[in-house]
């Protein structure tokens, strides 16, 4: 099935029709904006463009996604929260415009693109809801990542073409005893033969209600320690799966983040993804790549909760005077612009550099943490201009407060990002 997203980036088809129109050149860039695709910066003689230079693909693909969070998101926004309910008809149009599967090869189902359009989507999504983008994001920093590039020829055949079109994936990591300390993980997986029998219970699972499959770090041997942490595929129907109560939280309700519990899961030997002992590697190489997803994900909660503050600021009059205009609030809102302009470019940055294949742990760790601290500021400053009702759920601004406390926490709290960013710096200064 062909996603209006596949047409619109497919690469054998560019002629093809466009189901949007924000998917042509003219809309993208208006005056007041830095953005510029990479064909002007070249027509310009450009030889470094900016960070925020797009290609013609992640131009369009972002347009497109801004235009569809508008129209097929906000309305299902404030209900979803309140009911602590991702509502099916999001997660099916997600699946339908191709966007959880970007970066998936479009002979599994996938959009094919890249993962710095990735990110694009996601801070586009999460300029509207950030359950929706960490849905998003998810599925395809995480779980297509891995199957893509572990994935045996018949897993990817199986797996790929359904997370690109009906599939929701968990990453399944955390338990109740190691968070920060992952991989001192005490789910077992012993060998019987062909097959694994897979013991223990996992915590803070994101998607769990919705995942058809679950990738599952368990030890197949403690002695080695975290060399024994290793990748499995486990399916929703498997016998011994049990999904338990979502968890009640203060952010990010329509996410659901529920307690696994595996009891003596039968797994094949072939449901295996990567090297038996290699799975604590691709947790860390994952959840780097993961990062700069999260960073994406509080860049677009703060862009969008400052587009929703801003335009109150310059309507509400007191004193005879717009808000906007005493020079106490315009030094504030001037302030969080530029630390919302900084945050975006360290996250471009981290995703350009993944992308080229060079060094990025470093730069992914700062913009995970440093956006985290933009979108905390940002969300508390849009409810202080706002007054009285920005404090009320009339206004979305303080579900946006509520929502962007998770950055500091998931894929790594603050510390463990500051203590990595340490590490390289330390190194840096060898001689
Ligand atoms: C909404 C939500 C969704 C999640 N989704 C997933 C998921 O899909 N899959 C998954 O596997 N996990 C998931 N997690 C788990 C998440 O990654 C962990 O919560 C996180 O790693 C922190 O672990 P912890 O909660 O056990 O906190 P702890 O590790 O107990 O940390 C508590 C505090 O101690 C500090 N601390 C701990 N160790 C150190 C140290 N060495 N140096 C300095 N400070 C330290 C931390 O920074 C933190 O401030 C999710 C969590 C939440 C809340």
């Amino acid at each position: 099935m062909a996603s209006p997203l596949i047409r619109c980036f497919s690469k054998i088809g560019r002629q093809v029709s466009r189901p949007w129109s924000v998917c042509q050149h003219g809309l993208r860039n208006r005056s007041t904006q830095p953005d510029m695709s990479a064909e002007q910066a070249a027509a310009l003689g450009v030889t470094y463009p900016p960070l925020q230079t797009y290609s013609e693909e992640e131009g369009m693909m972002r347009d497109a996604v801004k235009k569809f969070a508008q129209e097929r998101l906000a309305p299902f926004v404030s209900k979803m929260d309140e009911n602590s309910l991702m509502d099916p008809e999001v997660i099916k149009s997600l699946f339908e415009q191709g966007l959880m599967g970007i970066e998936i090869d479009p002979e599994y189902g996938g959009t094919g693109s890249t993962f710095f359009s990735s990110i694009l989507v996601i801070e586009e999504l999460a300029k509207v809801d950030a359950s929706v983008a960490v849905l998003c994001d998810i599925q395809n920093t995480l779980i297509n990542t891995l199957f893509t590039k572990l994935g045996t020829a018949a897993q990817k055949e199986r797996y790929l073409s359904r997370l690109s079109t009906d599939m929701v994936g968990s990453f399944c990591l955390s338990e109740a005893e190691s968070g920060s300390d992952a991989f001192s993980l005490k789910t077992r997986a012993d060998k019987h033969g062909d097959y694994y029998i897979i013991n223990g219970s996992k915590m803070w699972i994101s998607n769990a209600e919705q995942a058809g499959v679950f990738l599952v770090m368990a030890n197949v041997d403690p002695s080695a320690g975290h060399r024994g942490i290793t990748c499995f595929i486990v399916d929703r129907d498997a016998e011994g799966l049990q999904i338990g109560k979502k968890e009640n939280k203060l952010g990010l309700r329509a996410s659901s983040t529920c307690p696994l519990n595996l009891d003596n899961i039968k797994v094949p030997g072939k449901n295996v993804l990567g090297q038996i002992g290699h799975g604590y590697k691709y947790a860390i190489g994952m959840l780097n790549e993961g990062r700069i997803g999260i960073a994406a994900q509080m860049l677009g909660l703060a862009q969008g909760c400052f587009d929703q503050a801003v335009p109150y600021t310059r309507q509400r009059v007191q004193f005879g005077k717009r808000i906007f205009d005493f020079q106490a609030m315009q030094h504030q809102i001037a302030h969080v612009a530029t630390q919302i302009e900084a945050a975006r470019l360290l996250t471009y940055n981290a995703a350009r550099l993944k992308e080229a294949g060079r060094p990025f742990i470093k730069e992914a760790c700062m913009a995970k943490y440093f956006t985290s601290e933009v979108a905390t500021l940002t969300t508390s400053k849009c409810i202080e201009w706002m007054g009285g009702v920005g404090f009320t759920k009339d206004y979305p601004v303080e579900k946006y407060y509520r929502d962007c406390k998770i950055g500091t926490i998931y894929e790594g709290t603050t510390n463990i990002q500051l203590s990595t960013m340490a590490k390289f710096i330390d190194k840096e200064y060898d001689h």
